[in-house]
């Protein structure tokens, strides 16, 4: 590990930020933090923290001495000045005269010294950070360091690599007994360069940005260098039969079972196959995190499944993995019992979902309340499999204890980092809709993420997908529903990402016309091909994924009013769309019992790419009235929008006791009601 320190880069931040009125201090300590938290062998998602001591103007103008540290909420990799918010310096340095100090007083004391009221809560460790006296202090759960760290005999080995160079303290519960622990162990050597806190990380300091920084990646190499021994190269690991796409469904319908939806996050690299293919994963997979704050993210211990073989991956691995989903929650329900025995006051259990699974074979999955919370518990744990593997290259990799990880699981400060803000309705839930380039389709991908669902945005014109999914935060996958492959390839991506499927919003159609006695059989069979077998590809693919994941599933069909009140020379769009409101009714017959309900939106007269602004003028002026009158010709005189579409698709998805049904949305037509 190098340093990564540039004169000029620090220049641009102290030029860039004197401009906003920070000073050069404050600047660099910026720079470095960001140099730390982009290293992700130094630093994962929120981890890590840094602080400057220096002075800030007071209401009067005084300089009054403060502790700038990282707030929470902040990431290093991306900090910015308001994200170092300034404590008083003075008030927190006279907390060091208590023996102990609960964690809410602590909290409450932290956001009092805050000049900036308004400001996020200082780190959890903030008091350390003040007590500890350099101007600079840098803190990080180096992978080097752990590895050496977390051993049976890691202080002597930290010892034996850094002599004199750093202070080394044994493990103690994070907050305010760390931050006594951490002073007294400066106090005792203050000419120390930073001090190795054993299972946990490394903290370093110094009186400049610089020094204290490199001095970090400094002791970073060291721990590098002397892990280089031990390294093995990553051999090539058989990958099972069975594909992520046949397994995944599965896993998370299981894991559905044992509370609420969630998204799997798939990861496949060399390194994860080794170790899950492993002679040791069992004992490996059961030894607790490399650092104590990545509990809160992938739990105390990973799902380990049987590998799929060829026997494995039907019925018999679907057995499997409920069993040790079950088997898992179990444990879980004892490991929380027989730790909450020991504190007062008692915890209330969290969800007994595992946030990691592993499959040899198949490698690991991160779980998650979204796609962003399974892809940081994937990413955590890809960090504990590298450290993992190089504390077993040079020992034995060795953990905190359980009751330690509990505390940790457990202590509400850690718990405040994931935030408890109130899903939103389709929150957990993978949605995809076809045709989801543009009008109708696009509408209905923004309603669904508006309400929280994970969406995938499937059509045929590949770039239009891409679009539309970059405003939604979600997936694009091109899909031709005229072509089996396009199709099933689709549906494999959208497993791919999120590890199955909860609703299907099936919607790409086009409108050919032609009087039916004249029209030819090329332009029929080309619309069945697109406004029927289209809608019946798609949702038997979707049907597919419910049936592995055993959770039910929606599908939701855009119908038309053509479809029950046929126009004029609109055959060729009309009858489809009929066969297509017959297919509705039969999937919600076919697989009533499977938990599948199955509606559609009958929809009229909205201005998207199937009827353009032209054939709205075009129209309008065949029957000789104004464009607005022809688009608000409804019982609510109001134009239709493909957004009242959307949202008759998301109040079908909500609607859990509805099936076979069609909801019309036209702005009243009474010759197209449902009758
Ligand atoms: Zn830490």
């Amino acid at each position: 590990m190098k340093s990564r320190w540039s004169d000029a880069e620090a220049r641009r931040f102290i030029d860039q930020y004197a401009q906003k009125g920070v000073a050069e201090d404050l600047a660099l300590r910026v720079y470095t933090s960001r140099l730390l938290g982009r290293d992700p062998a130094l630093v994962q998602h929120g981890g890590g923290n840094t602080s400057l001591k220096t002075t800030a103007p007071d209401n009067l103008g005084r300089p009054v001495k403060v502790l700038c540290v990282k707030g929470s909420g902040w990431d290093l990799g991306d900090i910015e000045p308001p994200g170092l918010p300034a404590c008083r310096l003075e008030p927190l340095l006279e907390l060091r005269c208590l023996n102990s100090l609960p964690d809410e007083a602590m909290v409450a004391a932290q956001r009092t010294s805050l000049m900036d009221p308004a400001a996020p809560n200082p780190s959890v460790e903030a008091l350390l950070h003040a007590w500890v006296s350099p101007r600079y202090v840098d803190h990080s759960h180096s992978n080097a360091i752990l590895a050496l760290a977390d051993q049976p005999d890691g202080e002597a080995r930290c010892r034996d690599l850094f002599g004199e160079r750093v202070s080394i303290a044994p493990y103690c519960m994070p907050g305010f007994a760390l931050a006594q622990l951490a002073a007294s162990t400066f106090d005792a050597r203050p000419e120390a360069e930073g001090m190795v806190l054993l299972k946990h990380g490394l903290f370093t300091w110094g009186e400049d940005a610089r020094e204290s920084y490199e001095r970090h990646i400094a002791c970073a190499d060291m721990a590098e260098r002397k892990l280089a021994a031990g390294r093995r190269t990553v051999a090539q690991v058989k990958r099972s039969l069975a594909s992520t796409t046949n397994i995944a469904p599965v896993i998370r319908g299981a894991l559905a079972r044992l509370g609420k939806p969630m998204v799997l996050d798939h990861r496949g690299a060399d390194e994860v196959m080794a170790f899950t293919a492993g002679a040791d994963l069992d004992r490996l997979a059961q030894a607790g995190p490399a650092t104590p704050d990545h509990v809160i993210r992938i739990k105390p211990w990973p799902l380990v499944l049987p590998e799929p073989g060829p026997s494995l991956t039907g019925i018999d691995f679907a057995e499997a993995v409920e069993a040790a989903a079950q088997a898992y929650a179990d444990r879980y329900r004892a490991y929380f019992e027989r730790n909450n025995a020991r504190i007062d006051p008692k915890k209330t259990m969290l969800d007994v979902q595992p946030r990691v699974v592993l499959v040899p074979g198949v490698g690991l999955y991160g779980v998650g309340a979204s796609k962003k919370d399974a892809a940081i518990a994937a990413d955590i744990y890809e960090t504990n499999i590298a450290v993992i593997g190089a504390a077993e290259g040079v020992g034995r990799f060795e953990s905190i204890g359980e009751f330690d990880i509990f505390e940790m699981e457990y202590w509400s400060l850690e718990q405040a980092k994931l935030g408890k803000a109130k899903e939103k309705p389709l929150a957990r839930k993978v949605v995809a809709v076809t045709g989801a380039g543009s009008g109708i389709g696009a509408a209905t991908a923004r309603a669904f993420a508006a309400e929280g669902a994970e969406v995938a945005v499937l059509d045929k014109d590949a770039d239009a997908a891409k679009t539309v999914a970059k405003a939604v935060g979600g997936l694009a996958a091109p899909c031709d529903v005229t072509d089996d492959a396009s199709v099933a390839a689709a549906f494999e991506a959208v497993v791919q990402a999120y590890g199955g499927l909860d609703i299907l919003v099936s919607n790409a159609g086009y409108a050919p016309s032609g009087r039916i006695g004249e029209v030819s059989d090329k332009v029929l069979r080309d619309s069945f091909e697109v406004n029927f077998l289209g809608h019946q590809r798609a949702a038997r693919a979707a049907v597919a994924i419910f049936r592995k994941q055993n959770t039910g599933g929606v599908l939701l069909f855009n119908a038309s009013k053509q479809a029950l009140n046929p126009g004029p020379d609109f055959g060729p769009y009309g009858l489809p769309k009929a066969a297509t409101l017959a297919l509705m009714r039969q999937y919600a017959i076919d697989y009533g019992a499977d938990g599948v309900r199955a509606n559609a939106v009958n929809a009229d007269r909205i201005r998207t790419g199937l009827m353009t602004d032209e054939m709205i003028a075009k129209r309008s002026a065949a029957r000789g009235i104004s464009e607005a009158d022809y688009m608000g010709g409804n019982l609510l005189r109001q134009e239709v929008t493909a957004d009242d579409v959307a949202q008759a698709f998301v109040s079908l998805a909500l609607a859990s006791k509805t099936t076979a049904a069609v909801i019309t949305v036209d702005g009243g037509n009474i010759a197209a009601a449902v009758r």
